[in-house]
Parts: C-alpha cells; sequence; structure tokens
C-alpha cells in the first residue's frame, strides 16, 4: 500500500478509488486508457469530476433553511465520490499508464486534485453545515460518517482563523510537493555493482546467471532493483558482492533525500503544532486506532519484548550457520540475513526454496487465489476479455454473487518499463449501494508466463499475490455502503494491512496448495512432506523480521516523534538498528533513512503493519486450522470484518468478529511456536 498524503478528509481513502458517471454497473473508461494514450480526454474527464465536486458544495453551501441529511450530506458525500474518484485516476495512471507523457500529466493532475482535497478539509463554510446536521434519528453508519467526518475536518484546522487555514493549506501543498520528491529521488536513483566474471555469480540460480552476461567493457552489473537484488543477496557465495550490494541499495537517494526529509519534518512539525499536538507523531495517531504517539512506543516496546526470545534463538543458529565457513565469527551483519536463513532452511529444514518455483507457474497460481478468495467469500469471478484496460496483458474481471455483478477488477501483474516498481491495489471507484459498483486495480511485478517461459514464481511473489487479494476482497466487499465517505477501505489507516496479511496465511493450508500448486511440467501436485517443510522453513526468521519492522517502525516514529531542531536524522537508524534488531548494522545503514519511501507517505504509522499483523494472526486463529474453508467462519468473517467497510470503527470491527479486544497470543505463536519445536542443535546465548 502507499501513502497517504496529507491530512485531508481522505486519510485512508486517498490512494483509493477513481471514475465518473452515477450508472449502476461498472464503469470503465475506453476514452482514458484505450490502447492509445489520450491525455486530452483524461484530463476532460478530471477536470469535469473537480467541477462536479465544486457543485455539489456550492450548491451544499447555498441552503437556506433547515438542513438535512438529504441536502447537506447528500452533496458533500456527491463531493467526496467525485474527488476519491479524481484523485484516484491520477493516482492510477500516474503508476501504470505505459506513455511517460500520459504518467508526467497524471502526476500534475493528482497534485491538483489532491490540493482541492485539503482545500475542502480547510473549508469553514461545509464543516458549520455538516456540524449543524441533525444525525439523532439517521441510521448508525450515517451517524458514524458524520461524526468521523467532523473530527478529520477538526484536525486539517478548519476551525482555525483565517491566517492560520492559510498557512495549513501552504504547509501541506508543501508536503505533497516534498513528498513527490523524496519518492522520485529514490526511484531515479538505481545504482549498479561491477562484478569481474561469472564466478562472482557462484551460488545463484542458473537463469539469473544466464540473464547477466558481461557487458562490453567485460564485467557483469548487477542493479539495486528487486529482480537483481534480492537474488544476489539470498543465494550469491560472495559475501563481498553482498556486502557491496548492500552498501550500494542503502545508500540510494542519498544525500540528496536528506534535506527533502527534513523540510517534510519541519512542516510536519509546524502542523502539528499549530493544530495543538505536542509532535506529528501525536498528531498523525489521532483518528487512527493508535490514538496517540505514546500508544506507538508502548507497541513498540511489547513487539520487542515479544520477539527477542525467538529472535536470540534464530540469531544463534545463523551465527553457527556462519561458523561453518568462517569459524571465528562473532557476530552476523544484517546484510548476510537473507543468505545464511537460506542455508539454515537449507541444512535444518532440509527446505531449498528454489524446489518450489516448479509448483508455481503464473498463470496457475491465479487461478488458486482466485478460486480460494471465490471459494471463502462464497462469490465468482468471470474475466470479461472485450472490456479494455490500459496496457496489452492487462485483464478486466467481474465479481459475481447470485448472478448479479457486485464489482470489478483489473490485473496489472506483471513488470513493464516506467511502471510502478513495487505491488499495490488502487481501487478505481467507491463502492455506493444502488448507484455505483465498487473497482479496483491490482499493480504489481510478478513473472510472466509467456510461450517460452512458465513464468515461475518465488515463494514470497504467492505470499505477495495473496496479500494485495485480501486488499482488493476488502475494497470490494466493503463497498455496499450509503456512503462513497465510508466505503470499502475507507477507514483508520493503521487497519488496513489487517485483511491483507491475513489472507497471506492460506498459503500455509495444504489444501489450498494442493487445489492449484501442479508442477508445470508433470502436473503433479506439490508433494505433501515438501508443503510441510517448506512451512515449517518459512516459520525459521519471522522473529527476526519481525524485529526488523520493529526497527523501521521505531526510526519511523523517531524521526517525527520531537522537534526536528533535536532530531538528527543520521543518528536515527543506527541506534534503532542496535536497539531492536540483534543483527549488527553497518555503517552506511546510517543513511538508510533517504530510502526508506514510508517516511515521506506513513511518516510515523510504518507501525501499522505489525500493529495488524498482530491483528490478522488473532483473526487467522478464528478459522477452522484443519480446513480454512470449513464452517461458518469464513462468512462471519465477511460479514462482521470486510462489509462493514469503514461504516463503524476499526475497534468495533475487531471486537465484533473476535468478542473482544486483539490480544497477541496468537501472533506471539506465529513467531515462535512451530520454528521453536524443530531446530536441532541450535544453542541460544550465542551473542
Ligand atoms: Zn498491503
Amino acid at each position: 500500500m502507499p501513502a497517504f498524503q496529507c491530512r485531508a478528509l481522505f486519510s485512508a481513502v486517498f490512494l483509493l478509488a477513481a471514475t465518473a458517471g452515477s450508472q449502476s454497473g461498472p464503469i470503465n473508461q475506453p476514452a482514458v486508457w484505450a490502447a492509445k494514450p489520450d491525455i486530452p480526454a483524461f484530463e476532460k474527464m478530471e477536470d469535469a469530476r473537480l467541477a462536479a465536486a465544486q457543485r455539489s458544495l456550492d450548491q451544499l453551501v447555498a441552503i437556506q433553511g433547515p438542513r438535512t441529511v438529504e441536502n447537506t450530506l447528500a452533496p458533500y458525500d456527491e463531493a467526496i465520490r467525485q474527488l476519491n474518484a479524481a484523485v484516484n485516476l491520477s493516482v492510477l495512471m500516474q503508476e501504470v499508464n505505459p506513455d511517460k507523457d500520459f504518467r508526467d500529466h497524471a502526476t500534475a493532475m493528482n497534485t491538483r486534485a489532491s490540493g482541492a482535497g485539503t482545500a475542502l478539509s480547510l473549508n469553514p463554510d461545509v464543516y458549520k453545515a455538516l456540524a449543524s446536521l441533525d444525525v439523532s434519528q439517521s441510521d448508525p453508519a450515517t451517524r458514524y460518517y458524520v461524526q468521523r467526518t467532523l473530527l478529520e475536518f477538526r484536525l486539517a484546522g478548519v476551525d482555525k482563523d483565517d491566517a492560520t487555514r492559510k498557512r495549513l493549506k501552504e504547509l501541506n501543498d508543501k508536503l505533497t510537493e516534498d513528498q513527490a520528491i523524496f519518492d522520485r529521488n529514490i526511484s531515479d536513483d538505481v545504482r549498479t555493482i561491477d562484478v569481474a566474471s561469472a564466478s562472482d555469480l557462484d551460488g545463484l540460480p542458473r537463469d539469473y546467471i544466464d540473464s547477466h552476461k558481461p557487458g562490453a567493457d567485460g564485467k557483469i552489473h548487477i542493479t539495486t532493483n528487486y529482480p537483481d537484488l534480492l537474488p544476489a543477496l539470498t543465494y550469491a557465495k560472495s559475501a563481498g558482492l553482498r556486502r557491496n550490494l548492500w552498501v550500494a541499495w542503502t545508500a540510494r537517494a542519498y544525500p540528496k533525500n536528506r534535506e527533502v526529509l527534513l523540510g517534510m519534518m519541519r512542516s510536519r512539525y509546524e502542523i502539528a503544532r499549530l493544530l495543538g499536538y505536542s509532535s506529528w507523531a501525536d498528531y498523525n495517531a489521532a483518528d487512527k486506532m493508535m490514538v496517540n504517539g505514546a500508544n506507538v512506543a508502548r507497541f513498540i516496546g511489547q513487539l520487542d519484548a515479544a520477539a527477542r526470545p525467538a529472535e536470540q534463538r534464530e540469531i544463534a543458529m545463523l551465527l553457527a550457520e556462519k561458523r561453518k565457513t568462517d569459524p571465528k565469527a562473532t557476530d552476523v551483519g544484517d546484510y548476510e540475513g537473507f543468505y545464511l536463513s537460506e542455508l539454515v532452511r537449507r541444512s535444518q529444514y532440509d527446505f531449498d526454496s528454489q524446489a518450489v518455483r516448479p509448483y508455481f507457474p503464473y498463470n496457475q497460481v491465479k487461478k488458486g487465489v482466485l478460486d480460494t478468495a471465490a471459494t471463502l467469500f462464497h462469490l465468482s469471478f468471470r474475466q470479461e476479455p472485450d472490456a479494455p484496460a490500459w496496457a496489452p496483458g492487462v485483464e478486466t474481471w467481474d465479481v459475481i454473487e447470485d448472478g448479479q455483478t457486485v464489482g470489478r477488477f483489473y490485473l496489472d501483474m506483471h513488470p513493464r518499463p516506467g511502471k510502478y516498481t513495487h505491488g499495490n491495489m488502487v481501487p478505481v471507484l467507491d463502492g455506493i449501494r444502488g448507484k455505483q459498483l465498487p473497482e479496483a486495480a491490482l499493480v504489481c511485478n510478478l513473472p510472466e508466463a509467456t510461450a517460452a517461459d512458465p513464468g515461475l514464481m518465488e515463494y514470497g511473489d504467492v505470499v505477495t499475490f495473496f496479500h494485495e487479494f485480501g486488499h482488493l476482497m476488502h475494497h470490494i466487499l466493503g463497498g455496499r455502503q450509503q456512503w462513497a465517505g465510508i466505503s470499502g477501505i475507507t477507514m483508520e489507516g493503521d487497519f488496513v494491512e489487517a485483511p491483507s496479511q491475513m489472507l497471506e496465511e492460506w498459503m500455509h493450508s495444504p489444501q489450498v496448495l494442493a487445489s492449484f500448486a501442479h508442477h508445470y511440467k508433470t502436473g503433479q501436485p506439490v508433494p505433501a512432506d515438501l508443503v510441510a517443510r517448506m512451512d515449517r522453513a518459512s516459520a525459521f526468521g519471522r522473529a527476526g523480521s519481525v524485529a526488523l519492522q520493529n526497527a523501521l517502525s521505531a526510526i519511523s516514529y523517531d524521526m517525527y516523534k520531537a522537534s526536528p531542531q533535536d532530531t538528527d536524522p543520521d543518528a536515527i537508524p543506527i541506534k534503532d538498528f542496535r536497539r531492536y534488531t540483534l543483527a549488527v548494522p553497518l555503517d552506511s545503514d546510517a543513511h538508510f533513512y533517504a530510502n526508506f519511501t514510508h517516511l515521506a507517505g506513513y511518516s510515523s504509522a510504518y507501525y501499522t503493519y505489525m500493529w495488524d499483523k498482530v491483528i490478522a494472526e488473532d483473526f487467522f486463529r478464528q478459522f477452522n486450522q484443519e480446513n480454512l474453508l470449513a464452517g461458518d467462519t469464513p462468512m462471519r468473517y465477511r460479514r462482521q470484518v470486510l462489509e462493514p467497510g469503514g461504516s463503524v470503527s476499526a475497534n468495533d470491527l475487531v471486537k465484533n468478529f473476535l468478542g473482544r479486544a486483539q490480544s497477541m497470543d496468537a501472533f506471539q505463536k506465529w513467531m515462535g511456536e512451530e520454528f521453536a519445536t524443530v531446530p536441532r542443535g541450535a544453542k541460544s546465548g550465542d551473542r
């Protein structure tokens, strides 16, 4: 998931949905994303949306006499629907349009549409109109919507004086600009390591070596892009290569982004102070489950305590592995984690991650993920081969329930020059009951199946597919609200990674895997003992990765927990890596913040992933562990967690499903138990 751009009304909606019109069926935009890029058509559509939003707001403000839900909330929500549509289409086109010129125009349009959102969040006339509504007789979802909207308005500063609001608008616009620069500096800074000969690539898979032949200068070039980087960090026997690559990777966008980050820290601190908060971390938590900065710090401490024992066992096993070739080794460097973990998985768990790839050809995995979600959520999916999308190979699918179309999604799953390089779900349209069906796009960079290549996926790739599909189901199934402003994943920003991380767990079900993981040559289902070894091996390293995620959460929090004047960005990463992880950071990690993209978007809220992982594991343990698809839990989960969208608070969603608040128990079990029963010969306390 990418970032929230500013503290406007959309906190979580921001990157979500988009399209015009009030038809009741799925809508697509052939004029905008047909084969030939049509920038004028795109800009015309976006302009029309922004104008329609403004008309609705003008109409709302002009009302004389008593205010009602019909004459005030309805036009307000129509403006939100149009603004979301505009913002989200621009986000999507910026990420995926094959034409560079189109993407540049989409970026400029996104700045405009976001600016319109900020202006609305600071509009006192609209705020006063909504605040004067009597919703005491309305349904609970409408009451909750109005209450939450008023909170967001106040957090934006709508009730401040003119000069303060003007300053807030300037700061937010500056922030939007700095965030874009921060991200662009990172994606523009691809670094390359040269190696002298193919022997330096020892240990890497054959297809990797074959695709990295020496260039005209006789040297082999390895870039810091993931498809180059991750296999090298995981499999290359050469410690020098791994170390050099790590240094290059963690140096991206430094020193350029130092000043950009400081600029964002200053803007955010000033915004927080103007609004009466002591820090950005405090302010940023105010409309989230976390509520305040002290709770973030407390959670980081709890997670540290929970991860520590299992992490100590893991690091001892990594060190023992390292000593097989380096008997004098006394510690494990952070850059060695991928490589040594792979060796431990082979030596201790008899599992080689290359062994499962033949069972994960892309097309079968896709069918498996869709079939699993269909069974789990009692839906079906139908491809619409004639519905156009923005690039060749992008698929359009409709979601069907009881013979009715209830939503639409697009699968844009493979790399393409200029495309967004990570994975995310970008909503295309908010679902509104009786008015507009939800739409969303999955934007991923997974291997592609061609006539010559089955598109074999890594274990982690399959997990990513399940994860993003979890977001997609949340958006679609949560997309039957009365209002756009509470549709889909429009809710507390620190809940949205729970449904996605929960669906990842379906990867561990032997039944689910047996249904689609068939060898691409023989068609044989993946052997049960290989699945068992894969599951055990995948449990190894969890505590270390939790510790790392916790260190990143601490970095994100520490950058924003005080005045920028008292904060040294160059000191924070090493301090937090040392405090929260047992692997030893390299000195060069000090500048890692320059390419930690989430410091722009999530800012102080990177803890979201781990907070939601705790919730996701608690949810997951409610399912029948012998058969995840069995019983009434799947439908209960759908009804109580996904379908409400943002119509109730996230805390209530959790309580409605669990019958209590979330606890750390299931998470702790996930982190340590399975792996703790297995290790042979590992002794803890080696360091
Ligand atoms: Zn996610």
